[in-house]
């Protein structure tokens, strides 16, 4: 019954009071604010920012060049740009409990890199997960810097549990002698063990590197135990699950910090993007309200009862289910004939949003792939709920089992379009 008045103010926020006159881009802004209005969202790495986000990374600090950091920049007129970077990294520090932060990177994979440019010399070993069991492309893909540069060793997921096997992790270390151990993914649904992480750490002398990019938001509210005490470097987006604008951060102890960033800047980047450092300053306030924490807890509450729902219709989940904010389903059992670039198309033509993936052990390729990766971040921050979950899972149940997949995808997009058409996409504007 408020759907439309919903619609229209979350339009209009966005576009009927917009600036931009070209026709050409107001017609491909406007498709996207409709799909990003009309779709569920299940992309396990994307949010939808604040209004107060968005408005800062679209703000006169993009305006600005600030080469250096805080009191030592190489342009004048910088005093505006150091009191917002000093108060972002100020609430990093306190979201996370860390010596230093270095707020700069411009993504998450810049943010990892800085610590292989300050740490690591070329040819030095480096020991990650294996990228088609759901580590990150800067863990060591062939054509990634780190796949270039570096000898890397990876370790694999249990074949039977799917999950982590730390006592078969040591042994690889203790083998193999990294100077740095990455722990931190992409596609793992389970909680992390980086205490274990550390402890091997120190046994065999390397660095350890805890790479939250997809888990911060459930660290910075206790969802998820903190990697801190046993990082020496833990890095992070500042886009997934904390919810703020595009970006990265890396954040080390203090004996690491000069090394950390000089190896940002003048190391691997140029003049910050202040106006994404402003948004991040105010993404981090937000990450410290109540609110915030009860968000988190949503998003896990909602994933478990997605997870509950696909498997009480006989889908497997990998390693069994969920202890965090994502899921992959396994294609193999339930739909043998549909990889999952088939199931994420046809989910898509039903206006439901998530991207193939492989699971541990794939013979497909990652092309094709046998699963899709599932996560709850975005859908919750729109207001839905462990009851939509359920009506979720027999959507996607409906699509995926269908006979005449594109035929029931269409009927089922109305549907889908009704229902999330209703809800706003902007976490700071009250829900109907
Ligand atoms: C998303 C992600 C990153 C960084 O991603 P960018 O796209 O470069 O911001 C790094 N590590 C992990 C584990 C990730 O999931």
């Amino acid at each position: 019954m408020c759907s439309c008045s919903c619609k229209r103010l979350s339009a209009t926020a966005n576009l009927g009071d917009s600036a931009i006159a070209d026709p050409q881009i107001r017609e491909i802004f406007a498709r996207e604010l409709d799909r990003q209005t009309g779709c569920i969202n299940l992309i396990a790495s994307e949010n939808y920012a604040s209004r107060a986000v968005l408005e800062a990374t679209g703000s006169i600090f993009t305006n600005k060049y600030a080469e250096g950091y805080s009191s030592k920049r190489y342009y004048g007129g910088c005093k505006q740009m150091d009191d917002i970077e000093t108060l972002a990294i100020d609430r990093a520090k306190a979201i996370f409990g860390v010596d230093h932060a270095n707020v700069q990177p411009h993504s998450g994979s810049q943010a990892n890199t800085a610590v292989y440019i300050a740490m690591l010399q070329p040819g030095d070993t480096i020991l990650s997960l294996d990228l088609a069991h759901g580590g990150h492309l800067t863990a060591g893909l062939k054509v990634n810097i780190s796949g270039k540069l570096y000898k890397i060793v990876h370790y694999g997921l249990d074949p039977k549990t799917e999950q982590l096997n730390m006592a078969a992790i040591r042994k690889q270390a203790q083998e193999c002698r990294p100077k740095l151990i990455i722990c931190g993914y992409s596609a793992y649904p389970r909680k992390i063990d980086f205490e274990a992480f550390g402890q091997i750490a120190r046994e065999v002398g390397a660095y350890l590197m805890c790479d939250i990019a997809h888990i911060a938001g459930l660290v910075a509210t206790g969802l998820h135990p903190s990697p801190v005490p046993f990082g020496d470097f833990v890095t992070s987006t500042t886009h997934k699950t904390l919810r703020g604008p595009r970006g990265g951060l890396t954040m080390c102890k203090g004996e690491y910090a000069k090394a950390i960033d000089s190896a940002v800047f003048p190391g691997i980047q140029g003049g910050p993007l202040m106006h994404a450092i402003a948004a991040k300053a105010v993404a981090f306030g937000e990450a410290m309200t109540p609110a915030f924490k009860e968000y988190q807890r949503s998003i896990v509450a909602n994933a478990a009862a997605l997870a509950e729902a696909l498997k009480s219709r006989g889908y497997r989940l990998v390693t069994g289910g969920t202890e965090n904010h994502l899921m992959l389903l396994d294609l193999r059992e339930t739909c043998p004939d549909l990889t999952g670039a088939d199931a994420e198309s046809r989910l898509e033509a039903a206006c439901i949003i998530v991207n193939k993936n492989l699971v541990p052990f794939d013979t497909r390729k990652p092309t094709q792939t046998s699963g899709i990766r599932i996560g709850t971040p975005a859908a919750t921050t729109r207001g839905m709920t462990t009851s939509d979950m359920k009506r979720i899972a027999e959507w996607i149940d409906r699509i995926l089992r269908a006979d005449d997949g594109e035929a029931v995808a269409n009927k089922t997009a109305q549907e889908v379009r009704e229902f999330a058409g209703s809800l706003p996409i902007f976490p700071d504007r009250p829900t109907c």
